[in-house]
């Protein structure tokens, strides 16, 4: 799988073919673990998201949104975005 582990100024993403899919990480390592957990599960692929079509790490059949939209729609009714 070509993922990888890249530095973003001080911090870490996990990328698929310079995609991020996961992070920001503070440090390499937890970046590097959360790419080998993904690894390891079988059940971890990229879909399109069912909201926006991006790409994104979908934890199985049943994740079908991005991690933005998903946190889209739990700040609905909140003002706390985080960037
Ligand atoms: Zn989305």
């Amino acid at each position: 799988m070509p993922l990888d582990v890249t530095p973003a100024g001080c911090i870490w993403n996990v990328c698929h073919n310079g995609k991020r899919i996961q992070g920001p990480f503070g440090s390499k390592s937890s970046a590097q673990q959360a790419l080998d957990a993904i690894e390891n599960n079988p059940s971890c692929k990229l879909r399109a998201c069912m909201t926006c079509q991006t790409e994104f790490l979908s934890e199985g059949p049943h994740n079908r949104m991005c991690n933005r939209c998903r946190k889209d729609a739990r700040a609905e009714y909140t003002t706390d975005v985080t960037v």
